[in-house]
């Protein structure tokens, strides 16, 4: 997983103020107990052009190229509910917060993940599993005592604990563990490559053609 710095990153100005629009009347239906409405912002080209051109037509948490394919935006906290988290009301505040978006694949993003043939369930979409910390419910909540399972390519250290082998397999990466995973048993890297699939067998694939130090599954180099 690469490091995408979101430092100073804004939003259009336009864009903002559309969004705050949308964004306070979603805040006005949380106080009444009515139904919120997510306009879908985060689709719209002002703002997903800003976050691609940090990195390209990449998803950000399988890194593979996405062509010809929906480049979706992930909320990293997701915005309307938490999967497995009865009664929180998902992270409604952070709709249209550019800092919480993610560029996805759809494949990352909203499921269809398999790997050796098995489903690997929802993909990331609503989910947002803690290690340990806090969980914010309210937007004053202070998110920095959250301590997220689900590695977050825009941490300045999260990339660091996941790399690919020589046979194109995600692996955590040769680093010590957390307080939190040991204390809770888990590997945060392992967690995000079970969630997304990142050892489908596709994915290796696209990853042996990228990288031309990679060798095959069988041990034949491939392009080297
Ligand atoms: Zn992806």
């Amino acid at each position: 997983m690469r490091h995408v710095n979101m430092q100073g990153l804004t939003a259009p100005p336009a864009w903002a103020t559309k969004a705050k629009r949308t964004l306070d009347a979603v805040r006005a239906a949380v106080a009444a107990g009515t139904k919120r409405k997510f306009t879908m912002h985060w689709t719209e080209d002002a703002v997903r052009n800003v976050l691609l051109e940090l990195v390209g037509d990449k998803c950000w948490y399988c890194e593979t190229f996405i062509v010809r394919a929906d480049i979706t935006v992930d909320h990293y906290r997701p915005k309307s509910e938490v999967l497995d988290v009865p009664g929180h009301p998902g992270y409604w505040w952070l709709a249209y917060d550019v800092s919480n978006y993610r560029i996805a694949c759809r494949h990352c993003n909203s499921g269809g993940a398999r790997y050796n043939g098995v489903r690997e369930g929802r993909a990331k979409g609503s989910q947002f599993p803690l290690i340990g910390g806090t969980r914010a419910r309210t937007s004053v909540d202070d998110l920095d005592r959250e301590q997220p399972l689900f590695l977050d390519p825009a941490h300045h250290s999260d990339p660091d604990l996941l790399g690919f082998d020589s046979a194109g397999y995600a692996r955590r990466s040769n680093t010590s563990y957390s307080q939190a995973e040991t204390k809770r048993g888990l590997c945060r890297a392992d967690e995000t490559i079970r969630i997304l699939a990142l050892n489908d067998s596709h994915l290796v694939l696209m990853a042996l053609f990228e990288s031309p130090h990679i060798v095959l599954r069988d041990g034949a180099n491939l392009l080297c």
